[in-house]
């Protein structure tokens, strides 16, 4: 009789232990950095510590799992956004420029649809555009990411509790214009609310759509950002403050892209590159807080798709000097900007700078030949720039084209001399092979310690927080 108490007794401890041991996850913040490398992360610690643009410690880079994933695509050793994307929201690997669909062009389900399946709220939030690759891959199936008007209409008909980014993005083949997007949004009853204070969203119910408030495709890079632009934060602020609300009983998944991280990696940007690392950082900041709230039910994951640049820590010598970052002022596309602005003015008759001219607005936006010595090659070299610029016969036009932006030879010349006097190199204007990281904490976070390739992570965020797949 007393032994038969006993193994009644034992067995409801074991129960009580098994059912302790494996939490069950009820919120999830899953934060892709586009293009955020390690060597990212490290230089953002290292430039921050120098500068005091940011904290030095970078929250999630020492969140207690961290792990190197491989990225490869299901064609390439290099993947894309598209193809990295629709791993980590899928599991399945696909081709380059594949939006949630499979090597045969087929639909392939999503961690938004299985949490939404499940009943669980949905949020997907970008610093870019709500239809461009990342964020596309959580809302849509299509076969090329270029296809901005079949990912938007899929996002308007989704059933994506919260949505955020700058605008909807369209190219020259678009037939419809992103006001007509929006016009189609609020068509099918979703409230749109248009930044930077998003302080009604958190009294919203049904579908939610927040936009930058401007008319851009992409918030400004942090390091340009002025009084009245909308940032990321904004967007994980009201969309935590939402779904805490609408879905607190019952839970949510919510992905957040930090989608210019590789915007400077592709224009080999290094100190906009960091201040927009920092400020994903700080809309993770928010997720932890939460997180402090809800310890027991909580997941926080922050990874990558790729890495954009082959940013180097180190450019030849055995030293980094992140400190000769500081007297950069704007981005290389803000620095573009006003030396068009500088020396091709609209509104007055052209006149040709001088070399003095040009050294004096490197001297403003760069720090170059302030804080920052030029070396008699690279003043050859940049001087050699000019010529070929302003000189007799010179193409005063030419500019290095990436992915997202062009920019003036002698600006791209600078910024290659700023970044590798400071000790910091990219060595191409796109996207590498490299692993990047896994950082994971919260409730089940240990389930992810083996995880080696972006496609394991999406099956076991599944898992545990029980989405039926
Ligand atoms: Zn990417």
């Amino acid at each position: 009789m007393y032994m038969k108490r006993f193994f009644q007794l034992l067995l409801v401890a074991l129960v009580a232990i098994s059912c302790t041991s494996q939490p069950r996850v009820k919120y999830v913040f899953y934060f892709i950095g586009d293009g955020m490398g390690i060597n990212q992360v490290m230089g953002t610690e290292q430039y921050n510590k120098a500068t005091g643009n940011g904290p030095e410690t970078i929250n999630f880079a020492h969140f207690p799992v961290r792990n190197f994933i491989t990225t490869v695509s299901g064609n390439s050793l290099v993947t894309d956004s598209a193809a990295g994307g629709t791993a980590l929201a899928t599991g399945v690997k696909t081709y380059n420029g594949a939006i949630g669909v499979d090597m045969d062009t087929v639909a392939v389900s999503s961690l938004t649809e299985w949490a939404k399946a499940s009943g669980f709220g949905t949020a997907v939030i970008t610093s870019v555009g709500i239809n461009h690759a990342t964020p596309g891959c959580f809302v849509a199936h299509t076969t090329r990411r270029q296809n901005y008007e079949d990912i938007s209409t899929q996002y308007v008909n989704s059933s994506v509790d919260f949505a955020a980014g700058a605008g909807f993005i369209m190219n020259r083949r678009s037939q419809r214009t992103p006001a007509e997007f929006e016009q189609m949004a609020a068509d099918n009853g979703i409230s749109i609310f248009r930044g930077p204070d998003f302080q009604a969203v958190a009294q919203a119910s049904g579908r939610v759509l927040c936009l930058s408030g401007k008319e851009e495709q992409d918030l400004p890079y942090a390091i340009d950002w002025q009084e009245g632009d909308t940032r990321l934060s904004d967007f994980v602020q009201a969309g935590i403050e939402y779904m805490e609300r609408n879905f607190g009983k019952k839970g949510f998944f919510m992905m957040v892209e930090g989608g210019k991280i590789d915007y400077a990696g592709h224009s080999n940007d290094a100190a906009a590159c960091f201040q927009e690392l920092t400020d994903m950082a700080n809309s993770i900041d928010l997720a932890l807080e939460f997180l402090t709230r809800h310890p027991k039910e909580t997941l926080i994951l922050v990874t990558a798709d790729h890495e954009t640049g082959g940013l180097m820590l180190g450019a030849g010598r055995y030293e980094i000097h992140p400190e000769l970052l500081a007297g950069q002022k704007l981005s290389i596309v803000g620095v573009a900007k006003r030396f068009g602005e500088a020396f091709f003015p609209e509104d007055k008759p052209y006149k040709t700078p001088s070399w003095e001219d040009v050294k004096a607005f490197a001297k403003e936006y760069l720090g170059l030949w302030d804080t920052v010595e030029v070396s008699q090659t690279d003043e050859a070299k940049l001087k050699d720039t000019y010529e070929k610029t302003f000189g007799k016969g010179g193409n005063k036009t030419q500019g290095v084209v990436n992915l997202y932006s062009v920019n003036p030879q002698l600006v791209y010349d600078a910024f290659e001399v700023l970044d590798r006097a400071a000790g910091y190199r990219f060595s191409y204007g796109s996207h590498s092979g490299s692993p990047v990281g896994l950082y994971v904490t919260g409730a089940g976070s240990e389930a992810f310690i083996p995880v080696k390739d972006n496609a394991q992570i999406a099956p076991i965020i599944a898992s545990l927080a029980g989405y039926k797949r």
